[in-house]
C-alpha cells in the first residue's frame, strides 16, 4: 500500500489525486483554504457560486473538456461567442478580424498590414520551442514594426505582468496568441459555476482507498525523509509522513517550506510571480454587449474586464457582474490596502469610462501568486526533485499559457509519472 500526499487542493493538485487514487494509491490532499480549488475556487453570494477570478474555457482546452466530460458536467457547459474589444483614448476597438485590422486607426495603413500578416503567421504557427530564449522585444519590433508593437503589445504586456516586452518569452506569448487565435472567440462556462466540478474532481472514495482532502491545513515544512508539519484547524500543530509526496504550491512558497539540500531546490528557486487585484461587482448598468473588454489607454487602475453576464447569469437578469482586474506587484500600495478603499479607487477609475456606473455589491480579492512569469530564460523545473518528492502546477508547463487546461495536464502528467515509476498503488 502506497501512501502519497498531495500540497495543496488546486486543480493541479485534485486532478493529480484522482489519478493516483484511482491507481490504487492512498490518497490526502492538504489544502490551506477552507473551499477546495486554489486559483479556480469560487464564492458565494446572492445564492450562487461565483468563481473568485473570471473564468473561462477555451476551445483548443482539450484536458479541461475532457474532465468536464468525464465527471459529468458537459451537458452544464455554455459556450458563447464574443469579440475581445480594445479601448485606446476612449474609443473601443475589435481585433479579431482582418477587417477589424484594418479599422484600428491607432496604427498606419502599413503596419496594419504588417499586423494582419503576423496575424496569419500566428494562426498557422504550431510548434513555438524555437522562439525559446528570445525575447517579445526582439520578436515584435520584427514581426509587427515598433509602432503597433508600443501601442498594442507593450501595453498588453504592461497590464499583465508589468513588464518590458525585452524580458517576456516570445514562445509564451506566441503560443499564447496562436491559442486565442485558434478558439475563435468562444468562451465556455458551466452553467451553475466552477465549484461543483471542483469538489467532483477531488471527491472522496476514488479507487479503493480513496481522496482524504483535509481543508484549513497549511503545510509549514517538508522534510527530506518525506515528513509534513503544519497547523490545522483551530491552529493545532500536526505532523504526517508518507512515501510519496507531491508538491502543487506555487514554487515561491515551496522554497519558504522545503527543507532539502539546495541541489534538490534550486531549480526551483528563481520563478518570480505576479500579483492580481480583482474587482467583482454587481451593477444594473451594461458597459459593453462584449465579454472581454481590454483597457490599453488610458492607463487606469485596472487592465480590462470582463461582463460574465451572458455566460453566468439567465439571459433575462437585471444584474450584471463584472470582473475588473488589475495584474500589479504585490509590494506596490494598492495591493496592502483595505477592501472598502480598494473599491473606491476602482469606482473612480470606473466612471472614467461610463460616468454613470454604479454597484449593487462587490468583492475584492488580492492572489499574491496569480501567475508565474515567463520570462525569456525560464525553464520548467523537474518533475521530480527526490524519490520521494515530485513537483506539479502550471509553473512546470512552459510556454504552455497558465491555464486551468495546463493545471489539469501538470496533476495528471505527474501521477502517470509516480505510477509508471513505483506500479500501481
Ligand atoms: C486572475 C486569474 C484568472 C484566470 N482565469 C482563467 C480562465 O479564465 N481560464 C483558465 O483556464 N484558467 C484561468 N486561470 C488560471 C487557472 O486558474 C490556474 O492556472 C489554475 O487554477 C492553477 O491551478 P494549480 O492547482 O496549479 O495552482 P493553485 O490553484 O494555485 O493551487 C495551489 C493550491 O495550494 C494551496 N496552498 C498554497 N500554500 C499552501 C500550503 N502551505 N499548505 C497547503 N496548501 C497550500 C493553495 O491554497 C491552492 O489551493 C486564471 C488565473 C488567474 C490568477
Amino acid at each position: 500500500m502506497k501512501k502519497a500526499i498531495i500540497i495543496g487542493g488546486g486543480i493541479s493538485g485534485l486532478s493529480c489525486a484522482r489519478y493516483l487514487a484511482e491507481s490504487g494509491y492512498k490518497v490526502i490532499v492538504l489544502e490551506k483554504e477552507a473551499v477546495l480549488g486554489g486559483l479556480a475556487r469560487s464564492f458565494s453570494i446572492n445564492g450562487r457560486w461565483l468563481p473568485i477570478t473570471y473564468r473561462h474555457v477555451l476551445a483548443p482546452d482539450k484536458v479541461t473538456r475532457a474532465y468536464i466530460n468525464k465527471l459529468g458536467f458537459l451537458n452544464q457547459l455554455r459556450w458563447i461567442k464574443s469579440n475581445q474589444v480594445f479601448w485606446y483614448e476612449n474609443r473601443s476597438y475589435l481585433l479579431s478580424l482582418p477587417q477589424h485590422i484594418l479599422r484600428f486607426n491607432p496604427i498606419d495603413l502599413r503596419s496594419k498590414i504588417k499586423l494582419l500578416n503576423f496575424g496569419f503567421y500566428v494562426w498557422l504557427k504550431k510548434n513555438w520551442d524555437d522562439l525559446k530564449g528570445i525575447d517579445c522585444d526582439e520578436w515584435l519590433t520584427r514581426m509587427v514594426g515598433e509602432n503597433t508593437k508600443e501601442i498594442l503589445f507593450q501595453n498588453l504586456m504592461d497590464i499583465k505582468f508589468n513588464m518590458p516586452l525585452s524580458s517576456i518569452s516570445a514562445a509564451w506569448l506566441g503560443k499564447r496568441l496562436h491559442q486565442s487565435c485558434r478558439n475563435i472567440n468562444r468562451y465556455g462556462y458551466l452553467k451553475p459555476g466552477w465549484q461543483g466540478l471542483l469538489e467532483k474532481l477531488g471527491e472522496r472514495g476514488i479507487g479503493e482507498r480513496g481522496v482524504r482532502i483535509v481543508n484549513n491545513f497549511e503545510v509549514t515544512r517538508i522534510t527530506s525523509d518525506c515528513v509534513i508539519e503544519g497547523i490545522g484547524e483551530n491552529g493545532i500543530r500536526d505532523c504526517l509522513s508518507a512515501d510519496i509526496i507531491i508538491s502543487t504550491v506555487p514554487p515561491p512558497i515551496f522554497n519558504e517550506i522545503v527543507d532539502l539540500p539546495d541541489k534538490h531546490t534550486l531549480l526551483v528557486q528563481n520563478i518570480s510571480y505576479q500579483s492580481v487585484i480583482i474587482f467583482v461587482c454587481g451593477s444594473r448598468k451594461k458597459t459593453s454587449s462584449y465579454y472581454w473588454s481590454v483597457v490599453l489607454k488610458p492607463h487606469l487602475i485596472f487592465g480590462g474586464f470582463f461582463n460574465i453576464t451572458e455566460l453566468a447569469l439567465e439571459i433575462n437578469s437585471e444584474e450584471y457582474i463584472y470582473y475588473f482586474y488589475t495584474y500589479i506587484d504585490w509590494e506596490k500600495g494598492i495591493f496592502q490596502y483595505d477592501d472598502e478603499r480598494i473599491k473606491d479607487i476602482y469606482l473612480a477609475d470606473i466612471k472614467k469610462l461610463f460616468p454613470d456606473f454604479s454597484i449593487t455589491w462587490h468583492r475584492v480579492f488580492k492572489i499574491k501568486f496569480s501567475q508565474p512569469v515567463f520570462n525569456r530564460d525560464y525553464n520548467n523545473p523537474p518533475i521530480e526533485l527526490t524519490d520521494k518528492l515530485f513537483l506539479a502546477g502550471v509553473y512546470r508547463q512552459y510556454p504552455r499559457p497558465r491555464t486551468m487546461d495546463a493545471a489539469f495536464y501538470s496533476g495528471l502528467e505527474t501521477a502517470k509519472h509516480i505510477v509508471d515509476k513505483y506500479g500501481k498503488g
